[in-house]
Order: structure tokens, then sequence, then C-alpha cells
């Protein structure tokens, strides 16, 4: 799966706060996710991203 910032994961897995739900802020070698509900940061793999994401949506305003 191919990540871009803006884009939108819904995770297999619920996050700590009970949301399921992260917005990637910033794509590399590592993946930066912020959870949509809490606003805590993570940083994940690709590998590691591919695993929880159900759905990914790409940004609505992508340029
Ligand atoms: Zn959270």
């Amino acid at each position: 799966m191919k990540y871009s910032v803006g884009g939108v994961i819904t995770g297999k897995k619920a996050h700590a706060c009970g949301g399921n739900t992260w917005t990637v802020v910033r794509t590399g070698a590592d993946i930066k996710l912020k959870c949509n509900t809490c606003g805590r940061c993570i940083f994940v793999s690709t590998e590691q991203a591919d695993k929880i994401t159900k759905t990914y949506k790409e940004a609505e305003n992508k340029q």
C-alpha cells in the first residue's frame, strides 16, 4: 500500500482511546499517523501500517 499525507486509515484494531481512524501526517521510511479520536501520534513502518490498515482513503484535496 502506498500512503500519502492527508490520507485516512481505518484500522483493524482500535487504538487505546477507542478510535480506529488515523490520518497520515508524514511519510517516508516510517509513517507518522495521528489518531483522529485522541490526537496522539504514532510512528509505524510501512509493513506495520499494512498490517493495521483495513481501509485506506486518499486525501480529497490532493495536490
Ligand atoms: Zn487514539
